[in-house]
């Protein structure tokens, strides 16, 4: 008898139609004799509607107040998939973080778990009963409502795993399992059988939604066996292990994209010392994070110091940037808004050489400038027009011998 975490997306508990089916899943598994933790999220993209709920009320709401709105969308499907669970006969019982007891910081909208009490749902489970818990929320020392940031229910499915020392983690959702690049922009994608933790950090860092980056870390810290599989519950998915498979590794693995990116120049830099540090100071003070870097050689005494944000950010990063320019006597400051990431990853990219010029190749043959480069041992991340990103996407996952064989 396994102890199974069974977290269902947005997307898979969108309508009453896909709760009673999201039901029939759990209750299949728990018929298996399994014993069985639920998690949901809000309804399809109920949360997508209490953000926009909230800037039709004000431009800059507090961040106490978001965590309050946004996880009344889990409050929701909890109480529906407890009820459908019954109709189908079985005990279940609905729970907010607060009621578990997910003790997290007070960072209102990212706060992280500190602690996870596990009796309440361990006493629930012995009694036979399916627990059913609300995703993405947590409660702090004080009693208030915190929030784990978008995408955060695979967080609470993980840590509820980890804490219950769970046999699996499933993310059941609307596709089969993680694929080499995000199948609605490259129909041709494959579906992995596994990959490794290492990589999906990677790949969920640099913009794959399909799993979140911090359920990610948490499943390889305490490993957790973590699957992502078909919200109907049928098929292997995509195993996250730690073992790299026996057959040499694929140089590129994945293929992560976000469009989520802005770009910022300094011109005219004078070219001391200290100068890149004051530009990035004001910027990482208002907590924003500079993701790409580029520098070029000075001439006349001048460089000009171009970085990535993302593109939230940006209009307040331009503005301290334009600032600080100022100050320094640097010339004019350009933005750009509209540019996005695509990055490769692969643990074969370790022992291979020759990817660099192979990416550059491919997006030169599609006349795609890159603006940026960043690279680790197992990644390469370019900045490109947003315009020019699917295009750029498909031909690199062809370039790397992604793409599914044709049918025989
Ligand atoms: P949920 O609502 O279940 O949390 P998400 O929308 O967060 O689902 O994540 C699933 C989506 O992730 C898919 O619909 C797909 O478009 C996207 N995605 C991005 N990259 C990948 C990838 N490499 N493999 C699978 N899906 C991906
Ligand atoms: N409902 C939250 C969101 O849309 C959490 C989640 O779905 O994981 O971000
Ligand atoms: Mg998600």
């Amino acid at each position: 008898m396994a102890l199974v975490v069974q977290k269902f997306g947005g997307s898979s508990v969108a309508t009453i139609d896909h709760i009673r089916k999201a039901a029939e899943v759990v209750a299949r598994s728990h018929a298996a004799g399994h014993r069985i933790v639920v998690v949901v999220s809000a309804m399809g993209d109920s949360t997508n509607r209490l953000v926009k709920l909230a800037r039709e009320t004000t431009s800059s709401p507090s961040t106490r107040e978001m965590d309050m709105l946004l996880s009344s969308g889990e409050q929701v499907t909890i109480a529906l998939m407890a009820m459908a669970l019954r109709e189908l006969g079985l005990e279940s019982r609905s729970y907010l973080g607060s009621q578990v007891r997910l003790l997290t910081d007070s960072v209102f909208c990212k706060a992280h778990i500190r602690e996870v009490e596990t009796a309440r749902l361990q006493a629930y489970l012995e009694s036979g009963g399916v627990p059913v818990v609300a995703g993405f929320q947590g409660v702090d020392a004080e009693g208030e409502v915190t929030t784990f940031g978008r995408g955060g229910s695979d967080t609470t499915a993980v840590a509820l795993a980890a804490a219950l020392g769970a046999d699996e983690c499933q993310i059941l959702t609307d596709v089969d399992g993680v694929y080499t690049t995000d199948p609605r922009v490259v129909p041709e994608a494959r579906r992995l059988d596994r990959i490794t933790f290492e990589e999906m950090i990677e790949l969920a860092s640099q913009g794959s939604r399909v799993l979140q980056i911090r359920a990610v870390k948490f499943a390889g810290k305490y490993n957790v066996p973590l699957r992502v599989l078909h919200m109907g519950g049928e098929g292997a998915g995509t195993l996250i292990t730690f073992e790299e498979s026996d057959v040499e590794a694929p140089v590129v693995s994945g293929i992560a994209f976000s469009r989520d990116e802005a770009e910022i120049t300094v011109t005219g830099v004078p070219d001391r010392p200290g100068a890149a540090a004051a530009i990035l100071k004001p910027v990482s003070d208002a907590r924003i994070a500079v993701d790409m870097i580029v520098m070029n050689s000075p001439r006349d005494g001048c460089v000009d110091f171009s970085f990535s944000v993302g593109r939230d950010d940006f209009s307040q990063a331009h503005k301290l940037a334009s600032a600080i320019a100022a100050e320094l006597g640097a010339g004019e400051v350009r933005g750009n808004p509209e540019v996005a990431k695509l990055s490769i990853v692969g643990v074969g990219m370790r022992t291979h050489a020759g990817i660099a010029t192979h990416l550059f190749e491919t997006l030169a043959g599609e006349g795609v400038n890159v603006r940026m480069v960043s690279t680790s041992e197992i990644k390469i991340s370019v900045l490109v027009p947003e315009n020019v990103l699917d295009t750029a996407v498909r031909a690199v996952h062809k370039a790397f011998e992604l793409d599914s064989l044709p049918a025989p």
